[in-house]
């Protein structure tokens, strides 16, 4: 999920915050953003800002001479572990410095945590109690299954006391982040009805997400039924049972019962609340549902998946070792090889899928997808590793659309591009790491605003009606102030950004998670007061299409109905939408791909929980998974071909290629080789090199999924062959030479005085 910009919190938060709650920090609490908690720092000092020579050469995007990166030795003993523990420590005492009130914060979480009855129900010694989340926040639970005993208004109802659903921002808005109850008073209570016979061992709460006023409470009783008429209350030896519950608005707090208690309904009754507020809270049960033969409820329709994958939250290592597992099990098809390191030093793997790993085939178009950047959003990285066994398997048994696809592209797959973000997330568990921790890198940077800002040069340009002819409308060169030492530029970022330029990728998505919509470029809205405006590129069909393509395929977004995730509702728009429109980002990574290289990419945000715990994980993969192989197929959509020199016919790198009436270029990569992306039409395409005659002809795209050819033969200038004969040391040849007699002639004619 996207945070609004700094700008958008002044426009809209801001006032509110310093008007309503005093000394609130600034971030606390924007549109979906981290409410508390986690700490949004931006330092510099820290920054390793090492001028990347390679940053700023602009056309360099995937025509550099392939540095290749090296194939990954996945078996050595790493230290890791041992980093990431001293890297926690680091945390706490670097958060330590940060404002007074998140650092009252993170001590609280870890003071919750250290308190055994608060201990996560996966604890080993305690198997009878692992029980999983009924799926209050994960939606398992439906609306009708919530009911309360009183509401303050329907935008505060039973179906909003969800764990972690937010509110929305603006005046406007009719969603709120909670239940809250009409009275304050000890008979209010918040019921959820498990549909079935259930082993209830745990409830986690937490307090209204709001930015007017803070709501929660402070303690509660927990009885259970299973008629809803007579109800048993919890019980610690012969008293009933008082949990003690929050003590702020987010952190969420989890009670694990003292004995398990057995029933269909159970209710969280508060007993104390917040002094300055009123009863408000958002909720989660564990429970696990007991074998009923005769259960008359389908609650449970949604078809098991019949993939055979490791469906479970990897962390470093689990990750580490699923890769080197399928890179072990398809060696022909596979490669892992790492991009760079995080600033805690984990590595950023990729797995490369193709029937020649390590190697751009002419032709052949690169595809691929980034997950976690946002390092508590969990759900891309597990997809990920998902397909990468998926591939591996069904490639081996024969798979048609799979061979094809392994046979046709070449595939890689990033599935954890902030992965300090994750172990801390990770370290906190599905369920107590709230909406925020995990999302920034170790530094505290949001990877997703910290790549360099092209659309403001672009557009400066496009205003003094400098493009493209003395500014380009593709492959915008970085600007220099992103290249200095102080820049402040995560290292994840930067080795993200060198990986865009070395592989000529052609499209890509991007993973995030927190909503349910799929979002295109830009991200960042043309009029920069402005928080959002639908701001579309040059190729706004073609990205409407890629963005609908995913979601019309997604199981959950192509369902006419199915339930909103927090505040917002994208259905009527087809779930897709412009990220400006939805919420200014500069420095995102889509605008950035589209802007510097010739890559295409859309943001999907996966599910409406962010950590989903790992019984999702398996309904996440059938969700998503015709979502991704199609997506991917895309690839495959418009123009490609090779523009060659029309004597050697060797392919030109570097070349231009224009589509008549769309403003954004593309260029060849090394071997000449290029790919558009067009939806079905008629083009009039043009090929430009330097020292060549430009080339145009018309190119047909058709419904079918299989792009186009479309090579170029292109001639040099008598220029270009004069230079190079001349370069050479050669002679020139008579012909050659009357010709550029006669040019020269011509020219001296027309510029002479007379
Ligand atoms: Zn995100």
């Amino acid at each position: 999920m996207r945070v609004c910009s700094a700008l958008s919190v002044t426009m809209h938060c801001l006032p509110i915050a310093l008007v309503l709650l005093g000394t609130v920090s600034l971030f606390t609490s924007c549109y979906g953003a981290p409410h508390s908690s986690t700490v949004r720092m931006v330092t510099t000092e820290k920054t390793q800002t090492k001028p990347n020579s390679t940053m700023v050469t602009p056309g360099a995007n995937g025509t550099m001479k392939p540095t290749k990166y090296g194939d990954e030795d996945l078996g050595e003993p790493i230290l890791n572990e041992r980093r990431m523990r001293l890297s926690e420590e680091k945390t706490v005492d670097k958060k330590a410095n940060v404002t007074a009130k998140k650092k009252v914060k993170v001590v609280k979480t870890v003071k919750v945590l250290k308190k055994p009855k608060t201990e996560s129900p996966k604890a080993k010694g305690k198997p009878e109690e692992q029980c999983p989340p009924l799926g209050l926040e994960s939606m398992r639970i439906s609306d009708y299954q919530l009911r309360t005993s009183s509401i303050k208004r329907f935008g505060l109802g039973s179906h909003r006391g969800r764990l972690n659903i937010q509110s929305g921002i603006y005046d406007e808005d009719f969603y709120d982040g909670g239940w809250c109850a009409g009275e304050a008073n000890k008979k209010q209570w918040f019921e959820v009805d498990a549909r079935r016979l259930t082993r209830f061992t745990g409830v986690i709460t937490q307090g209204k997400n709001s930015i007017w006023t803070d709501d929660w409470v402070t303690s509660y009783k927990v009885q259970v039924s299973n008629d809803t008429h007579t109800w048993k209350t919890c019980k610690n030896g012969t008293e009933d049972a008082i949990f003690n519950a929050n003590k702020d608005p987010e952190t969420p707090v989890l009670n694990l019962l003292p004995k398990p208690m057995v029933g269909r309904y159970i209710r969280i009754n508060p007993q104390t609340w917040f002094e300055n507020g009123t009863i408000c809270l958002r909720a989660e049960i564990l429970g696990c549902s007991l074998p009923d033969p005769n259960t008359v409820f389908l609650w449970e329709h949604e078809p098991q998946p019949t993939d055979k994958l490791e469906f479970k939250h990897h962390n470093y290592k689990e990750m580490r070792k699923l890769m080197k597992r399928v890179n072990e099990e398809c060696p022909e098809i596979t490669r892992v090889y790492s991009i760079g390191k995080s600033y805690n030093g984990l590595k950023m793997y990729v797995m490369e899928i193709s029937d020649n790993p390590g190697e751009h085939e002419l032709g052949e178009p690169e595809f691929r997808y980034v997950a976690g950047m946002h390092g508590n959003e969990v759900v891309g990285r597990e997809l990920m590793l998902n397909l990468m066994e998926y591939f591996c398997l069904e490639y081996k048994k024969g798979n048609p659309r799979i061979v094809r696809l392994v046979t046709e592209t070449r595939i890689h797959l990033l599935p954890s591009m902030n992965p300090d973000g994750y172990e801390q997330a990770y370290k906190l568990g599905s369920e107590l790491s709230g909406w925020a921790i995990g999302r920034y890198t170790y530094q505290g940077i949001d990877l997703n605003h910290n790549f360099a800002d092209l659309n403001t040069p672009l557009w400066e340009a496009e205003d003094n009606e400098q493009v493209p002819h003395k500014f380009p409308n593709h492959y915008i060169p970085i600007p220099e102030y992103y290249t200095l030492p102080n820049a402040t530029v995560a290292p994840e970022t930067r080795a993200v950004i060198d990986w865009m330029q070395k592989i000529p990728f052609v499209l890509s998505a991007n993973m995030h998670g927190g909503e349910l919509v799929v979002s295109y470029p830009y991200d960042m809205t043309r009029s920069y007061w402005l928080a959002k405006e639908l701001t579309p590129t040059p190729d706004d069909s073609m990205f409407r299409w890629l963005a609908t393509v995913y979601a019309t395929t997604h199981r959950i977004m192509a369902e006419d109905n199915h339930r909103i995730c927090h505040n917002e509702n994208f259905i009527r728009h087809g779930n897709i939408i412009n990220g400006a429109d939805w919420h200014t980002v500069a420095g995102s990574m889509n605008d950035f791909s589209y802007l510097h290289t010739n890559c295409f990419e859309v943001t999907v945000e996966l599910s409406c929980d962010k950590f989903p715990h790992e019984v999702e994980l398996p309904t996440e993969w059938e969700n998503n998974k015709e979502s991704l192989l199609v997506y991917m197929e895309q690839v495959h959509r418009g123009i490609k071909g090779v523009v060659r020199d029309k004597d050697t016919e060797k392919g030109i790198p570097e070349a231009i290629i224009a589509v008549d009436g769309l403003n954004h270029d593309i260029r060849t990569a090394i071997d000449g080789d290029y790919w558009r992306l067009l939806n079905p039409g008629e083009y009039e395409v043009t090929a430009k090199a330097e020292g060549y005659h430009p080339s145009t002809k018309t190119c047909r795209v058709s419904y079918e999924d299989r792009p186009t050819i479309c090579d170029f033969y292109i001639s040099k200038t008598p220029k270009q062959r004069l230079r190079e004969l001349l370069a050479k040391g050669g002679k020139l040849p008579k012909e050659l030479m009357l010709r550029l007699r006669q040019i020269r002639n011509r020219k001296l004619k027309l510029s002479s005085p007379k």
